[in-house]
């Protein structure tokens, strides 16, 4: 446990916190301002690792997204952590990429807190679904060409739903933690019915130096995501907005990323 003086009678608090696609500079001023005063940080593989470099030496950090063996702590494990902490009378932020409640588990930590009694608050944060596509100059709305948006996460089987939303030309579907589904997607896909022609972008480490952003169609991504090595984190757009053009793509996806600015 870190080093700051803790009163045990006092009972301490769990914060669930969104912290945005990578950069420090696009989290939150109310997730900074919780971090500085946190006794407890509990972080994520994804999001803005960085901080760790900001906080004060007596914070304990707690890593979830990885054990030594490389394997994720299982999320009950999570929940506890959180729990255990907060009884002890800490200050608790748990950190998360992107938002809390998107494919981020925040439901179930909030409400593992709440059936242990523990305050606990959930603070937004810019979610990857939206940010990435941004970050390669893809809005996933856009006026006369997309009226809706559809999230999925690519782990998950193809409903119904995902599938009308994948057909319908006038709908962004954007897949979270697809890569390694991506031929059983596009599969699924094809035989539902949806184009060939279909454009599809895939935009990897958005909002990090290293973004890369490969513009295609649903017929060919399977073969050009194999051929280019792409790699998670990534978010995969469909739908007419990723089609290279659309809008000033050029402008927008050339600009170097500056992977966020020190505070
Ligand atoms: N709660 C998060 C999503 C967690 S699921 C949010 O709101 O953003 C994890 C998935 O998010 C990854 O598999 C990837 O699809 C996406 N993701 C998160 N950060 C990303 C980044 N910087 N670049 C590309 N994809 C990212």
């Amino acid at each position: 446990m870190g080093g700051r003086p803790v009163n045990p009678a006092a009972i301490g608090r769990v914060d669930l916190v969104g912290g945005g696609p990578g950069p420090i500079d696009l989290m939150t001023v109310r997730a900074w301002r919780l971090l500085m005063r946190a006794d407890v940080v509990v972080m994520d593989r994804l999001g803005p690792t960085d901080v760790r470099d900001h906080l004060d030496p007596g914070v304990e950090v707690i890593d979830v997204g990885k054990l030594p063996g490389h394997h994720p702590v299982p999320q009950d494990e999570i929940n506890a952590i959180l729990v255990d902490r907060a009884r002890a009378g800490r200050r608790v932020v748990r950190l998360k990429g992107g938002d809390p409640f998107v494919f981020g588990r925040g439901g179930e930590e909030l409400t593992a807190c709440v059936a242990a009694g523990i305050p606990v608050d959930v603070v937004p944060g810019i979610t990857s679904a939206v940010a990435v596509p941004e970050a390669a100059g893809i809005p996933v709305t856009h006026r006369g060409v997309a009226s809706a948006v559809h999230i999925v996460n690519g782990q998950s089987e193809m409903t119904p739903a995902t599938l009308a939303a994948l057909r319908d030309d006038a709908v962004t579907s954007v897949i979270l933690m697809g890569v390694g589904a991506l031929p059983r997607l596009v599969s699924d896909a094809l035989r539902a019915g949806v184009p060939a022609d279909r454009p599809i972008a895939i935009v990897e480490r958005g909002h990090h130096t290293d973004q890369r952003t490969t513009r295609t169609t649903l017929g060919a991504v399977v073969l050009e995501a194999g051929r280019i090595g792409v790699r998670n984190p990534a978010v995969i757009v469909v739908g007419e907005v990723a089609r290279a053009g659309m809008l000033v793509p050029d402008l927008l996806a050339a600009g170097s990323r500056s992977g966020g600015t020190s505070l």
